[in-house]
């Protein structure tokens, strides 16, 4: 975390956030006036590369919502999409370096973020996906990995009726009521990269917001939800 804090520098990922930041402002014109203040903010230094990375479980630290006033979630998303080729490669060199099995956190052990995606792979295991760095990890089958919570009676698998998919689900937690989607890669042998299924798969998320469960790693769905 501390290495992408100093080797971010502003001039080199303004032009990612950017873009993203345009994309979004195009897609839903509401946020227009946030992100006006947020590109104020970043020209004028108040906001810097480094209040867009993850943080105590969450990602975009409060002064990048104060100063825009844009939603967390909002917020959260630019860091994703604006940060994430710059990330992908600083961390890229690291990753064969990770242990199988040596780590066992719900966070990303290169950046620090929240998991996005689950991927169940041949052998029945589960990885979580980094979002924002594109790294990705081992994790344990019954354990919720925003709280940490272990058990099968905590947690929850929303497969409702009219998004049933053969291979995917969304796997919420009881206790911190957060959830996260998942695919299984021995039925959906064609998958995309877990960015992709996971941003492609808007309806999962309209489904576990319903039922009033929330995701620690915002998608595009969150900025129409609420903006
Ligand atoms: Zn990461
Ligand atoms: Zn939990």
């Amino acid at each position: 975390m501390q290495v992408a804090a100093e080797a971010l520098r502003a001039p080199d990922v303004e032009d990612l956030v950017g873009a993203v930041m345009e994309a979004v402002a195009r897609a839903e014109p509401s946020l227009g006036a946030g992100l006006q203040r947020l590109a104020q903010a970043w020209d004028a230094g108040v906001v810097t590369p480094a209040m867009l990375l993850p943080e105590r479980g969450r990602i975009a630290a409060d002064a990048v919502v104060r100063a825009s006033g844009l939603s967390a979630d909002a917020a959260g998303f630019l860091a994703v999409a604006g940060l994430r080729p710059a990330l992908e490669a600083l961390y890229a060199p690291l990753r064969e370096h990770l242990v199988e099995g040596a780590w066992s956190l719900g966070v990303c052990p290169f950046c620090g973020s929240p998991p996005g995606f689950i991927d169940v792979i041949e052998d029945g295991r589960r990885r979580l996906a980094c979002h924002l760095c594109g790294g990705a990890w081992g994790f344990a089958k019954l354990r919720c990995p925003f709280c940490g919570v272990d058990g099968a009676q905590h947690l929850v698998r929303l497969t409702p009726e009219e998004a049933r998919e053969e291979g995917y689900l969304v796997s919420a937690c009881r206790e911190c009521r957060a959830y996260i989607k998942e695919v299984d890669r021995r039925v959906r042998w064609n998958a995309g990269p877990a960015l992709v299924e996971d941003w492609g798969s808007p309806h999962f998320d309209l489904v576990a917001h319903r039922q009033g469960y929330w995701r620690p790693v915002p998608s595009i769905v969150q900025l129409t939800a609420r903006g």
